[in-house]
C-alpha cells in the first residue's frame, strides 16, 4: 500500500511553504509538491516571492536607492565622491545571492521541520488525493487526508504588448536586464510599474509608465495618491494616466508603443517595454474535473472566509484564491488552514492587511481609505501630519510625505492609516497592531513616543485627528 500523509501542499510560495512549515510544526506528516525545477531538477522553493517577486525586487530598489545616493543625496551631508559608476553584472549578482540565501533556507527550514519537499506538479483529484507528474513525465499518487492548494499566480497578458522575453518583459523580464535601457516604457501604474520603474530610473533610464486609468493609484487614500504622484514626477517618472496601449512592433532593437490618450493617438520608442498590468490566478492544470473544488470565471479557487474550498478536506491559499496578492496575506491563510485542519478556531483579521509599495519614499496603506469610507457612509474624522514637520526627517534629509489617520468620529476607533514617507512600511505597522487590538486615536495620543524618531509623525497623526498635534498649527475645529 503507498505511503499515506496528513497534507500535501500544492506549491512552495509564502503560502504554501508556511503552511507546509506549520502543519510539521504541529504534528502532521506533510509532504509539500513544487513543479519549478532548480538548476539540479530539484524542487525550487519559495514560488514568486522569493526566486521573481519581493526578494529580487527590493534587492534591485535597495542597490539602485544606495546608486541614487551615491549622484544625488550624499552631497548635502557634506560627503563628495570623487565618481560613482554602477556595475549592472555586480547588482544583479547580489540579487541573485540574496535569492539563494533565503531559497535554500526554505530547503533548511523543511528539513529541520521535517517537511518533504518533491518536484513534480501536483493535481487534486477525488478523495482528495494527488496527482504528481514529475519533469521526465512519470506519473504517481499521493494518498492524504487533507490537500492545501497554493498554486500562486502569474502575470497578466495584453493582445497589444505580447511578452517576447527580450524587447517587451513581464516583471520576471525586468528584474533580469544585464544594462540599463536608455528608454523604458512600462505598461502599468500599479505597484510593480512604480517600484521596477523606480529601479531603472533611479540607474539612469528614461521612464515613461502608462496606465490605462485616469486616476493615478486609485485604491489607495487619495491624499497619499496626490503626493505620491506629485513625488515620482519629481523623481522623473514620466506618468501619463488614461493612455490605452493599441499596438507595439518590434524593429532594429526598439519596441515602438502606440497609444491613445486624451483625444489623440501617440508613439514613444523604448529600448525595453515592461508590461505590468496585474496578476492572474495560476490554476489551470490544477484540477481534475471531478475533485469538487469550483473556480470563479476568472480562475480564483472558490473558498470561504476560512479558505475551505467546495470539496471536504481540500483548502485553497494565497494569490490563487481572492483577496489581495500579497505574500503575507497568503501566509496567515496557509497557517489559519492548518490550524482548521486540525480544529483549532484560527480566523485571518482580512480588515487589517497592510499594503506596501517600495518605492521612495515608501506607500503603505491598512484599512479603510478616505473615499471608501463616504462611500459606505461611515461618519469619520481624519488627522494629518506631513513629514515636512518631523525633525527626524529633517535630519536625514528625507522631509517628503505625510502620514494620514482616519478613525470612527463618535468612538475614536482607528479606521485607517495612509503613509507615504520614509520607512512606511515598518511605520504603518504600528497600527496594524493598534487595529488588530481595536485602538482609539486617544490610545495612540496617550502612548509615549521616542524622541527623535520617524514613529512621531504617527503619534502626531493621531493628536491631529482631534486637533491636538504639537508640531503643525492644528485645522480649527467647527
Ligand atoms: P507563489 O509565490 O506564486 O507560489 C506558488 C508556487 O506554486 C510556485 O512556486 C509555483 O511553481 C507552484 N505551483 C503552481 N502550480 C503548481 C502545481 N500544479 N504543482 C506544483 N507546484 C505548483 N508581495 C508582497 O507581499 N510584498 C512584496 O514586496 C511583493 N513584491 C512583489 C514583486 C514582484 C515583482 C511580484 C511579481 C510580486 C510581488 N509580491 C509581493 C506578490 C507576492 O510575490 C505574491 O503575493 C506571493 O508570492 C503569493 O504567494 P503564493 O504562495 O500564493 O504563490
Ligand atoms: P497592479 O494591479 O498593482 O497594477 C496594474 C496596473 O495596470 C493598474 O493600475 C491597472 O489600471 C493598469 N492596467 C491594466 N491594464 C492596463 C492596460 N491595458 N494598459 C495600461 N494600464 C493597464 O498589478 P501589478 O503592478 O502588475 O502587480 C501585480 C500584483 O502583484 C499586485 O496586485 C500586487 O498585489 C502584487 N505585488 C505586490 C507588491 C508589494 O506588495 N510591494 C509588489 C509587486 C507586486
Amino acid at each position: 500500500m503507498s505511503e499515506q500523509y496528513d497534507l500535501v501542499v500544492i506549491g512552495s510560495g509564502p503560502a504554501g511553504y508556511v503552511a507546509a512549515i506549520r502543519a510539521a510544526q504541529l504534528g502532521l506528516k506533510t509532504i509539500c509538491v513544487e513543479k519549478w525545477l532548480d538548476a539540479a531538477g530539484g524542487a525550487c522553493l519559495g514560488g514568486t516571492c522569493l526566486n521573481v517577486g519581493c526578494i529580487p525586487s527590493k534587492a534591485l530598489l535597495d542597490s539602485s536607492y544606495k546608486y541614487h545616493e551615491s549622484l544625488a543625496e550624499l552631497a548635502v551631508h557634506g560627503i563628495q565622491l570623487d565618481s560613482s559608476a554602477l556595475n549592472v553584472a555586480a547588482m544583479q549578482g547580489r540579487k541573485e545571492k540574496v535569492v539563494r540565501q533565503l531559497t535554500g533556507g526554505i530547503a533548511g527550514l523543511f528539513k529541520a521541520n521535517g517537511v518533504t519537499p518533491l518536484a513534480g506538479a501536483g493535481k487534486v483529484l477525488s478523495g482528495p488525493r494527488v496527482e504528481v507528474t514529475t519533469a521526465a513525465n512519470e506519473v504517481s499518487v499521493l494518498e492524504t487526508k487533507n490537500v492545501i492548494i497554493a498554486a500562486g499566480s502569474v502575470p497578466m497578458e495584453i493582445a497589444p504588448a505580447p511578452v517576447d522575453n527580450e524587447f517587451i518583459v513581464d516583471s520576471t523580464g525586468a528584474l533580469e536586464f544585464q544594462e540599463v535601457p536608455a528608454r523604458l516604457g512600462v505598461i502599468g501604474g500599479g505597484v510593480i510599474g512604480l517600484e521596477l520603474g523606480s529601479v531603472w530610473r533611479r540607474c539612469g533610464a528614461e521612464v515613461v509608465v502608462l496606465e490605462a486609468l485616469d486616476d493615478f493609484l486609485p485604491m489607495m487614500d487619495v491624499a497619499v495618491a496626490a503626493e505620491a504622484e506629485k513625488i515620482f514626477t519629481k523623481q522623473g517618472l514620466d506618468i501619463r494616466l488614461g493612455a490605452r496601449v493599441t499596438e507595439t512592433t518590434v524593429a532594429d532593437g526598439q519596441v515602438a508603443v502606440t497609444y491613445h490618450c486624451g483625444e489623440g493617438e501617440h508613439r514613444e520608442v523604448f529600448d525595453k517595454l515592461i508590461v505590468a498590468v496585474g496578476r492572474r490566478p495560476r490554476s489551470e492544470e490544477l484540477l481534475s474535473a471531478d475533485c469538487g473544488v469550483g473556480m470563479d470565471e476568472r480562475g480564483f479557487i472558490h473558498v470561504n472566509d476560512f479558505c475551505e474550498t467546495d470539496a471536504r478536506n481540500v483548502y485553497a491559499v494565497g494569490d490563487v484564491v481572492r483577496g489581495p496578492m500579497l505574500a503575507h496575506k497568503g501566509s496567515e491563510e496557509g497557517i489559519m488552514a492548518v490550524e482548521r485542519i486540525l480544529g483549532k478556531h484560527a480566523q485571518v483579521n482580512y480588515e487589517t492587511i497592510p499594503s506596501v509599495i517600495y518605492t521612495h519614499p515608501e506607500i503603505a496603506a491598512v484599512g479603510k481609505t478616505e473615499q471608501e469610507l463616504k462611500a459606505e457612509g461611515i461618519v469619520h474624522k481624519s488627522g494629518v501630519f506631513p513629514f515636512a514637520a518631523s525633525g527626524r526627517a529633517l535630519a536625514a534629509n528625507d522631509p517628503t510625505g505625510l502620514v494620514k489617520i482616519l478613525a470612527d468620529r463618535e468612538s475614536g476607533r482607528i479606521l485607517g492609516c495612509h503613509i507615504v514617507g520614509p520607512s512606511a512600511a515598518d511605520l504603518v505597522q504600528q497600527i496594524v497592531i493598534a487595529m488588530e487590538f481595536g485602538a482609539t486615536v486617544e490610545d495612540i495620543g496617550i502612548t509615549v513616543f521616542g524622541h527623535p524618531t520617524l514613529s512621531e509623525a504617527i503619534h502626531e497623526a493621531a493628536l491631529a485627528v482631534d486637533g491636538k498635534a504639537i508640531h503643525i498649527a492644528n485645522r480649527r475645529r467647527k
